[in-house]
Parts: C-alpha cells; sequence; structure tokens
C-alpha cells in the first residue's frame, strides 16, 4: 500500500462505495420499552421475556454466577449444561449433544473437527455464512452445490477421490425461508459413504412436531450418519449453540473441535434461560404450529410466496428500495428486516419479515394495514 494510500482513506473509499450503493448498514439500539411491533427478530416462540424463561436465567446465574469462568473442559462444565445438553438431544431425537456458545461456533467445531485435510465438504450454496466460514477453515476440498441440487450433490459425491465427505446444509433456509430436500440429501449420503451436516437454526422450534425440527419431521432423528447443529438464540430464546449426534460424535467433538477448546463455556444464565425455553416448548407444543400460522398470515398480506418456516420474504430487488420500505414500516410502528448483498444475492434485496407465534389479534390488525400499504408503495 503505498503512503498516500493511507488505511483511513482505504476505509473512506469502502464507506463511500457502500453508501452509494445503498449497501450501508447501521446499528439502530433498541430503546426499553419501545412500542413497535417486532417482525424481524428471531424470538419465534415469543419466549424472550417468559417468566420462566427469565426465572431459568436468574437462578443458574445465582447457582453458578455470571460467566462460565472458562473453557468447558477446564472450569466451564456446569451439571446445569450437562442437563441442557441431555435435554436437546432428547428432543430433536439425537444420542447425545454438546453445547457451545454459539450457533456459529457450533458450525465452525463440528464440521471443522468432522472434515480437514483430505476429505471433502459439499455444502449447499445458500447455507448459512457460518457454515460457510466453516467450510473455509477446515482445509477440505470444498465444492458450492447449487441450491437444493440432489444430482449435483451425488455426482460430486460419487466422483470424489476422497475416502471422507461431508454435506452441509441449513435445513431451513435462513434468507428466503425454503426448505432442504433432507431426505433425498440423506440418501444420497447412505449410498455414497458422506456424513450429512444440518444446522436446524431455524428448524427447532418452529418445524416438525412440537417444533422438535426438520430432521424430525421427515423421519430421519437418530441417524447415525446425521448430524444436527443449532442455535439457542432464536426459539429458544437465549444464546448460544448446540451440535446434537451420536455419543462418538459428541466424545470425538470434545477431543478435536477447537471452538469447544478453546473458547469459554456458555455463560449459566444462557443455559438456564434456554433449559427453561425448552422446558415451556414441551409443555406448550402448540406454540411451532402458531409460527407456522402467523408466517402464512403475513405471505397473505404482502402477496408473498406460501412459507414454510417462520421466515417471510418479501423481494423488492433495489437496495435502496428495501431500505426504504423497511423504513416506513418503522415510522408506521412495525420493524421489520431488510436484507440485502452479501446477505442475499445481487437484485433480490427484500423485507424479511419473521413471524412470532405470539402476535395478537390487535397487532395482526395493524400489521396488515402497515405492510399492505408499504409494500404496495415499494412495488408500484
Ligand atoms: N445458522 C443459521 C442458519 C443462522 O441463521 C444463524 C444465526 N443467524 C446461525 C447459524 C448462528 O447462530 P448464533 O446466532 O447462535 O451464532
Amino acid at each position: 500500500m503505498s503512503n498516500d494510500r493511507t488505511f483511513s482513506t482505504w476505509l473512506d473509499d469502502v464507506e463511500h462505495r457502500r453508501r452509494a450503493a445503498g449497501l450501508r448498514r447501521e446499528l439502530r439500539p433498541r430503546t426499553a420499552g419501545s412500542a413497535l411491533i417486532d417482525l424481524a427478530s428471531n424470538d419465534y416462540l415469543g419466549l424472550v421475556r417468559h417468566p420462566e424463561v427469565l426465572h431459568g436465567a436468574m437462578t443458574a446465574l445465582r447457582r453458578w454466577g455470571a460467566g462460565a469462568t472458562g473453557s468447558r473442559l477446564v472450569t466451564g462444565s456446569t451439571t446445569e449444561h450437562q442437563l441442557l445438553e441431555s435435554e436437546l438431544a432428547e428432543f430433536v431425537g439425537a444420542e447425545a449433544g454438546l453445547v457451545f456458545s454459539s450457533g456459529y461456533t457450533a458450525n465452525l467445531g463440528a464440521v471443522t473437527a468432522l472434515s480437514g485435510a483430505g476429505s471433502l465438504i459439499v455444502s449447499d450454496a445458500g447455507s448459512h455464512a457460518s457454515l460457510v466460514d466453516a467450510c473455509r477453515l477446515s482445509r477440505a476440498r470444498v465444492v458450492v452445490a447449487p441450491h437444493s441440487d440432489i444430482e449435483f450433490l451425488r455426482a460430486a459425491l460419487a466422483t470424489r477421490s476422497e475416502e471422507r465427505a461431508l454435506v452441509v446444509t441449513d435445513s431451513v433456509f435462513s434468507a428466503d425461508g425454503d426448505l432442504a430436500p433432507l431426505v433425498a440429501m440423506h440418501q444420497v449420503c447412505r449410498d455414497t459413504g458422506a456424513v450429512l451436516v444440518v444446522d436446524e437454526a431455524h428448524g427447532v422450534g418452529v418445524r416438525g412436531e412440537g417444533g422438535r425440527g426438520l430432521v424430525h419431521e421427515v423421519g430421519l432423528a437418530g441417524e447415525p450418519d446425521i448430524v444436527i447443529t443449532a442455535t439457542l438464540s432464536k426459539s429458544l430464546a437465549s444464546q448460544g449453540g448446540a451440535v446434537l449426534a451420536s455419543e462418538k460424535v459428541r466424545a470425538h467433538l470434545i477431543d478435536a473441535a477447537r471452538t469447544f477448546i478453546f473458547d469459554t463455556g456458555l455463560a449459566p444464565a444462557a443455559v438456564g434461560a434456554a433449559r427453561a425455553a425448552l422446558s415451556v416448548l414441551t409443555r406448550e407444543p402448540h406454540r411451532a404450529a402458531a409460527v407456522l400460522d402467523r408466517a402464512r398470515d403475513l405471505a397473505r398480506f404482502t402477496g408473498a410466496a406460501t412459507p414454510e418456516s417462520a421466515v417471510v420474504s418479501v423481494i423488492l430487488g433495489d437496495p435502496q428500495r428495501a431500505v426504504d420500505a423497511a423504513a416506513a414500516c418503522r415510522e408506521l410502528g412495525v420493524h421489520v428486516g431488510c436484507f440485502r448483498p452479501p446477505s442475499v444475492p445481487e437484485g433480490t434485496s427484500r423485507l424479511r419479515l419473521t413471524a412470532r407465534a405470539t402476535l395478537d389479534e390487535e397487532e395482526l390488525a395493524l400489521i396488515e394495514t402497515v405492510l399492505t400499504s408499504v409494500v404496495a408503495g415499494a412495488s408500484a
């Protein structure tokens, strides 16, 4: 870099280009007591302020302290972590569970520890950024498969020279909310001796009987060649992540997953909150179906395609149009997500709405009025 092109000039240039393209992102802190109706968060089940969830967090906080105090391998494992692991595993129908500090680190840890130099990873083109980063860190040969293309997947696996292969995908894709063809993907993995890693971040709490996830819904729970990753930060209203798989995989990850070994354990309050949320969901399984019902309402208000998950995408194309439409919704009392490149492909900037089980009639009436007028204005 020459002397006159300093770091600061480079930052100015990058910012200028982003601003000109309508791609500048801004942090807008929430203020306590905001009256905005939330259609942007991942609190799909409406549990983030549930009394039992708050109580679970506070009880764990008092019992264990504010932080985990160390790596899970040193001082950071409590009996509370272990209980959460077995409860999560039982819920999705897996043999065992291992909790990480986030869904992101769960993906990094699982994918890197199960692959490595001399192996192949085939990743769906729609895989979440954390899976993409996991592939980059893995030192494996990585092939990106066109979205949900089973024939491509079969050919990539069948013609490989590597013995070990991993297929990685979201179960519910985070940007479009569509579902991976898990049964066909698993069959291809079976036929070709590959392991299927499924990120259920948006599946748990929404898909499957009582929110047990898409793997459970399609009858694949407990298969030894499936590894589920999940987050505790969406339906489970807390923070953290998990890998849910066989005992053998769990034992391997404890020895080999760098984001497990070199990261501080999940904070006890987050563990307590997630356990309480899981307990509420188990007792009140109708919450999962209510998410899909509310998502269908949102699609009806906006003309979006029938949703298969909590995520409803209203494609507007141009980034600035999406930013303006999101601002108009906010002005009228509704907080919606706004996704632009690089989170979504060029030309598909959108409002991203997320449904919540607890939206009531009054909120839905206001949402209908706001979305109908904003989307009509933005599309005109
Ligand atoms: N996977 C998917 C599909 C996600 O949407 C997210 C969160 N945006 C993550 C993983 C990461 O989870 P966490 O926020 O717990 O790190």
